[in-house]
């Protein structure tokens, strides 16, 4: 699970990224769309938290650029602009959903995992392994039906353990994967 932000608020970027990592997702932060442009050049993201006013250019040309180049990752815009007008305006340019600043923690989290679940791809499966299972979109791991209390590094190992499908995973390529969610 990764999630990519950008907002230019260093604040804010920092609640949220504490807010994801809290509960084991990845998420990639940039203050500029030009950052964010290349980032979504170069690597796959389950979800986009996009802020509209942005240093170098209008969170909405992103998203439109996004959407016209059939990107369907879903978005989800952070935004102070409140008027309807402007929430209108994000949805017609593609975001799935809109969130109003401020906002709290739990609100921005359970958004998340509301457009997760009704994304078309099945990014947020329930893994299993023998008796184990794991939800990726809850964080629950369940052995046998009883859930299991793992700290979120444990649950993140599990996760890529359980995604590698029975292959061995080199203990760089497992350093590799949680230096990333740092
Ligand atoms: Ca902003």
């Amino acid at each position: 699970m990764r999630i990519l932000l950008i907002e230019d608020s260093a604040r804010l970027r920092d609640l949220i990224c504490e807010a994801i990592r809290e509960i084991g997702w990845k998420i990639d932060a940039f203050e500029t769309a030009g950052d964010g442009r290349s980032a979504l050049a170069d690597a796959e993201y389950d979800l986009l938290l996009l802020d509209l006013g942005l240093l170098d250019e209008d969170g909405i040309d992103v998203l439109r650029d996004l959407r016209a180049s059939k990107i369907q990752t879903p978005v989800l815009v952070l935004t102070a602009r409140g008027s309807i007008d402007e929430r209108i305006a994000g949805l017609d340019a593609g975001a799935d959903d809109y969130l109003a600043k401020p906002f709290h923690n739990g609100e921005l989290i359970a958004r998340i995992r509301a457009l997760l679940r009704r994304s078309p791809v099945t990014i947020m499966p329930v893994l299993e392994f023998g008796a184990l299972q794991f939800d990726v979109a809850s964080r629950q791991v369940t052995c046998q039906g009883t859930e299991l209390g793992l700290a979120p590094s444990e649950k993140s190992l599990l996760e890529l353990l359980m995604r590698s499908g029975g292959r061995v995973l080199a203990k760089s390529k497992i350093e590799h994967a949680f230096s990333e969610c740092q």
